[in-house]
């Protein structure tokens, strides 16, 4: 038997397994404290029906990312509370929600994972959705918010961003803010493989899917504490998105350039010819200074925008750690 058809039968052997798959459902948690009670009050049931209806296990893998309430204290209690299906991985800082997702992709056994928010506005409830398709063979489920309970303002640059992101990424999923995903083990190890330090987990999870799908699920409004993104934090994270998968962006000011330096030179030949026909003029100076600042406008932008990948290179070669783990509450090794 060749090395491919050894590995074939061990995949197909793996979704054939005996005994039940273990689900692992992975949890960034952020100054949470107000809504925490009410996540481990909707979601543990709704895991337990999950398990005794599909025949699988499943763990919470929560990450505490450096919060500054009570939230590490109240996962602790959980922890106590639920040892048996709970851990949580204490960080020495806040290292951003896309990081503390891929500390919770290290930490968690599961054979399929699904990431969810701690502020409640997906349903736990619908988990179970997402786990039957992976059951059922699909490495990527997507979701899209059916519904959206968020501001005019943020659902309308969510869909410009959406819109702009298909033209210059090769990701066409249909709604990027959504966290609550599930992913295929094969895909989550090669996303841990992914030593990126900017990233945006639902993107590089599609970018190794060989065989996504998406479905709706309803949205609500948070349960209770703020957005833990501001408007600057919003562009930063798009700036991740559309750097980390295209350079199209750069690509795009080369031909600018090019097209700005035949357009100067056409109308350099114009006005050298206007010279002898007119003779001097010295009309127009104005113009000069908009056109100028407008295409110092565009070279200040170019120049950001090479930044942005620059700034990154930079942050992967000084080769820091991506976050760095206090410690982790968990069961001793199975008995
Ligand atoms: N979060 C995090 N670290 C951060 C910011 C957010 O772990 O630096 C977590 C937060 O606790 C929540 C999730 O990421 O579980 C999504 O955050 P939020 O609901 O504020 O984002 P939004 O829904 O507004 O996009
Ligand atoms: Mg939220």
């Amino acid at each position: 038997m060749n090395n491919f058809t050894a590995n074939f039968e061990q995949l197909i052997a793996r979704h054939t397994l005996v005994g039940s798959p273990l689900i692992s459902i992975v949890i960034p948690v952020y100054n949470e404290e107000s809504g925490l009670e009410q996540l481990f009050k909707r979601m543990f049931p709704a895991l337990d029906a999950m398990a005794s209806q599909l025949d699988v296990k499943y763990e919470v893998v929560f990450i505490n990312d450096g919060s500054k309430d009570h939230s590490a204290a109240m996962l602790a209690k959980q922890f106590d509370a639920r040892p048996d299906v709970t851990r949580v991985v204490m960080f020495n800082g806040n290292f951003g929600q896309h990081m503390a997702i891929m500390a919770g992709f290290s930490y968690s056994n599961g054979d399929y994972v699904v990431t969810l928010d701690a502020d409640l506005q997906n349903p736990p409830e619908e988990i179970i959705n997402i786990v039957k398709l992976l059951l059922d063979g699909y490495d990527y489920v997507g979701t899209i918010r059916i519904d959206r309970r968020d501001s005019h303002f943020r659902r309308y640059a969510s869909l410009m961003m959406n819109q702009l992101r298909n033209k210059i990424t090769k990701i066409t999923i249909t709604d990027q803010g959504c966290m609550m995903r599930g992913y295929d083990r094969r895909i989550v190890n090669l996303m841990k493989k992914s030593k990126e330090v900017n990233t945006f987990i639902p993107a590089l999870g599609y970018t190794y899917a060989s065989k996504p799908i998406e479905i709706n699920v309803s949205h609500e409004e948070r349960f209770a504490g703020e957005s833990k993104y501001s408007f600057y934090q919003l562009i930063r994270l798009n700036f991740d998105l559309v750097t980390g998968f295209s350079v199209l962006p750069l690509q795009a000011f080369s031909l600018i350039g090019i097209l700005l330096a035949l357009a100067s030179g056409v109308l350099f030949i114009y006005l050298l010819i206007r010279r002898f026909v007119i003779g001097a003029e010295v009309e127009g100076v104005f113009t000069l200074f908009a056109l100028n600042f407008f295409l110092m406008g565009v070279m200040l932008f170019g120049l950001g925008l090479l930044g942005e990948y620059v700034g990154r290179i930079y942050q992967q070669v000084r080769k820091r750690p991506r976050y760095v783990v206090l410690g982790v509450l968990q069961q001793d090794a199975e008995e």
